[in-house]
Formats: structure tokens, sequence, C-alpha cells
């Protein structure tokens, strides 16, 4: 077997064998063309009838500025919210629900937040070159699919790139809900809270976190010590009350918070009960208050930071908790929207008023409405009732394209005739500041690979399945002390008789 060897062994690179090569290879492609300078021009529009209309465009969202990510960095005193992720069925121009809130280091360090990771949203949060390490806090709303099923992702494989400390997530306790149908059987109370929900994917990711051990996955403890990565937030009123001592980055550590608080007592004075994170060192707070949404449990968010205060509801039916969280002004308000449930037929099925099971089918959709959701012209109404309006109310959670994004906005604006608003879509950038707020639409790559932040000065743990770093002559590769050095081991968790064709056979 192979030995793993020192990674500066001599010969030619791949990138320069690839070069070498990729001109002779023309005449072996089958569909695509080798980019040797004499690809044809490709027609932009190839099948109108898929990718023209007014369902399949988002003037709106186009017609915003450009934001370029290298351009205009996170200022001192600006918080930056990006929408990785907008509605719920994950397509190619929105993924499910996610955003990410930056702030400046304005009191001292900067900070950042993930809430909510819905199906798909990775694949922003690559393209906008948000790196692993800065998604290291996650805030979830609720439990549904569409705004938790990438945390998968963030958990596996953020240890790989450079998240080298633990996974933390807040989000509701269990629901606690118990009931009796038809037939008399009862069901629940469940398990159904953030922190099973947890264990149980820190559980079922174990093939994984094994399998990718030979990596390295957390900093030395001298490393933490004098660059003072020890986490120093709390959360006070969340579950166990404290940051846990695994430094881990396959820890995956739970907080979960009383869906049943809002920060109010039963006389309607505030009161510090519903606090889920505060950080003195960036002096970013977050607290949270119901949400009403298919079950009970579910929760919306407000972080305050130097002045600044920005509302992410998750998904939510009209409520008086966000009126009363809102109505003394925040900058951004980021409520849920929704069509109207004739509109989510005719798109769901193609059915029209008349035709045969129309009936059924929004019938169905309307309870669903019923039990969960907030339509445009609610949330109008939700901002009606606010004695100051928001900066900037956004509506999200919503199929943002031209022929539904005009009739949302005139229905809003049935009961919120003034006052800035605006449609969210994937890679939209919110700019807060004290004087401005702005909006924008970040241009990206659809080819970025996994940003990871360089840290060339980082000491790690040895890797949990490792071998001794050697010479290319078998020798052990000593460090300044004389030591010899513990690599990871490619090789350690395979099948011994694994029937494996040698390098040298193929790497000619
Ligand atoms: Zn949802
Ligand atoms: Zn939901």
């Amino acid at each position: 077997m192979d030995t793993p060897k020192k990674a500066d062994s001599a010969g030619l690179s791949r990138r320069e064998v690839l070069k070498l090569q990729g001109l002779a290879l023309g005449g072996l492609a089958v569909g695509g063309c080798v980019p040797d300078g004499n690809c044809p021009d490709l027609d932009p529009i190839a099948c109108p009838d898929v990718q023209s209309g007014s369902a399949n465009r988002n003037t709106y969202f186009r017609a915003m500025r450009s934001f370029c990510l290298d351009s205009e960095p996170l200022a001192a005193d600006e918080m930056r919210i990006t929408f990785l992720g907008s509605w719920f069925s994950p397509r190619i121009s929105q993924a499910a629900n996610s955003i990410f809130v930056e702030v400046g280091n304005a009191l001292g360090q900067s900070d950042q937040f993930v809430f909510d990771c819905g199906t798909g949203v990775m694949a922003k949060y690559n393209a906008m070159g948000i790196p692993a390490s800065k998604m290291t806090k996650i805030f979830l709303t609720h439990l549904h699919g569409d705004h938790m099923s990438d945390l998968m992702h963030i958990y596996c494989f953020g240890p790989s790139a450079d998240r080298k400390s633990p996974l933390y997530v807040w989000g509701p306790k269990s629901s606690d809900f118990q009931y009796t149908d038809l037939a008399g059987n009862a069901s629940g109370p469940y398990s159904d809270g953030t922190a099973a929900y947890c264990q149980l994917l820190r559980e079922a990711a174990r093939w994984h976190t094994e399998s990718f051990s030979f990596q390295t996955t957390a900093f030395t403890d001298d490393y933490i010590r004098r660059n003072q990565l020890t986490p120093g937030w709390t959360c006070p009123h969340a579950t166990p009350s404290a940051p846990p001592a695994g430094k881990d980055g396959y820890d995956l550590v739970a907080f979960e918070l009383d869906w049943t608080k809002e920060g109010f007592d039963e006389n309607g004075q505030p009161v510090s009960n519903n606090v889920a994170y505060y950080n003195p060192a960036s002096g970013v707070k977050i607290t949270h208050f119901p949400a009403v949404h298919a079950r009970q449990g579910a929760i919306s968010y407000k972080l305050e930071w130097n002045g600044l205060s920005m509302i992410f509801t998750g998904d939510t039916k009209p409520n008086y908790h966000v009126v009363r969280q809102a109505t003394n002004g925040v900058d951004v308000l980021i409520h849920e929207m929704t069509p109207p449930p004739e509109i989510w037929v005719e798109k769901f099925t193609g059915l029209q008023e008349g035709d045969a099971g129309y009936d059924l089918v929004y019938a169905d959709l309307n309870r669903v409405q019923q039990s969960s959701h907030t339509e445009s012209k609610a949330y109008g109404y939700v901002l009606s009732l606010l004695s100051k309006a928001p900066r900037l109310a956004v509506g999200t959670h919503f199929p943002a394209e031209d022929d539904t994004i005009y009739s949302a906005l005139e229905d809003l604006r049935v009961w919120y005739p003034s006052g800035d608003v605006v449609i969210a879509s994937d890679l939209m950038v919110i700019k807060v500041a004290a004087g401005n707020v702005d909006v924008a639409r970040a241009v990206v790559s659809d080819y970025t690979w996994t940003p990871s932040a360089p840290l060339p000065s980082a000491t790690y743990d040895p890797p949990k399945y490792w071998t001794w770093e050697t010479n290319d002559d078998g020798s052990y590769v000593l460090d300044n002390g004389g030591n010899k050095i513990p690599v990871g081991d490619p090789y350690a968790q395979l099948y011994p008789g694994a029937d494996i064709i040698p390098q040298s056979l193929w790497d000619i």
C-alpha cells in the first residue's frame, strides 16, 4: 500500500499536465467544446418557451443596482443583510430560506449570523464568498425542511473548510403538543425541539464525520488561547445556558429557546426573558418572540446592534407579537409574505377556477395558508399597525417573478400606501447604516469553489485517523525540535482488502 508523502514531492503538477494536454483533447469532446479558443458563440436563449415570459424573469430584481463582492467591504458601522434563500420550493432563481447578517466592528468585534438554512442555500453562500468560519452561529425559526435542510451540509463540510470550531444552533424547544384524532388515538408530545434535532443529525452524520476525520478538525489549545477564540457570548435564556467546553469542528451544540416568551410581562412591561444571544465584544443582542405557524413552537428573531435593528419573522401568520416588537421602529422588518391561494393553485397545478378538481386543491392550499402564512395584503395591514414605520419593509418566502411581484405590491399598498418596501430574491443585499439603507443585487460567479479564509499561522490538533509524516524515501519528517509529525492518514479507514489500482500505474 502507498504511504502518504510530503506534498512537495517532485514532478509536474496536475495543472501543468492539464494545460499541456488540453489542446490535444478537442477531437475527444462529446457534446461540449474544449475551451481552446475555437468554441462557437452560444445562443443565450436556446429554448424561448422555457426562458421567456413574465413567469420566467424578475425584472424588478434585475433592475436593482449591482453589488460587487470585492468592492464594498463591510464598514465598521454597517449592518449587512444578504438573502441566500427566499422561497420554500427551491428553484434556480431562489433557494429555500436563509439570510446572513453581518455587523461591523464599530463596538469592538465584528459578528455574523445565519438565520435559517433551507434547501439549496449553500450554493448561494459559496457564491457570496461566505466562508464556513463565518457560519458558526445558526438561528432557526422552526424546523420545517425549507428552513433547516442545508444544516446537514453546513455541519458536515465546515470542518473540511475553515470552521475548526463547534457549530452552534439556536432554535425553539419542543412544541410539547399533544393531540387526539377522530378515532381517539393520542399523539405526542414528541421530542421535536432543536436539541433533539441536532442530536439526531449529529448521529445521522456519523459516517461522514468519521470518514473525514483524517483531516484536522480542531485548533490546538495553545492557538485558541493565543488568539482568544473561546466564545465570549452568552445565551441568558437558552438551555444549556453557557457555551460548552467542546472545541471540535464536529461538535454540534444546540441552545433551545422557550417559544412562549416575548419579552413582555402580563402587564405589557418589557422584561428580558427572551434573550437568545448577547455578545459584549460585538455588542449584538438577539431576542426571540412567538411566531404563529402550522404548529405551536415557531419563533421570530430580532437583532439589535449599535442603534440598528432588524426583525426576521420566519414563517408566520399575521400576529400582534411582531407588531409589539416592531411598533417603535426597526430599521429592517423582514416578514414572510405569500400570494393568495388562487395563485398557488394555478402555479402548482395549472388549474383555473371552474376546472375539475380546482375546488379541492383550492380548499387544501387555503388550509395551508390558514394555518401558516401571511398574504401580501395582510403584511400591508401589519405594517399599517406600527406606530413608527420600519426604514425598510421586506417581503420574503415569496416566489418573486414579474407575474407575482406587481400584484403583491398592489395588495400590500392597500394598507401601506407609502414607506419603503422591497421583495426579496436570492443574492439581494441590504446595507444598513445610521444615515442610509441601501438595497442591491449581488453579481456573483456560478462557478465559485468553497471559500475559505486563509489562516497561515494556525496550528491544529492531530487528526483522529493519523500516521507519521514521511519523506519520499520513507524516513520520518521531523519538526524543528526533532519530533515526528502526526498527519492525517487517508488509508486508515479503508478496508484492507480494498483492491486499489496503484497510482504508479495510471499517473504516467
Ligand atoms: Zn417556510
Ligand atoms: Zn414553515
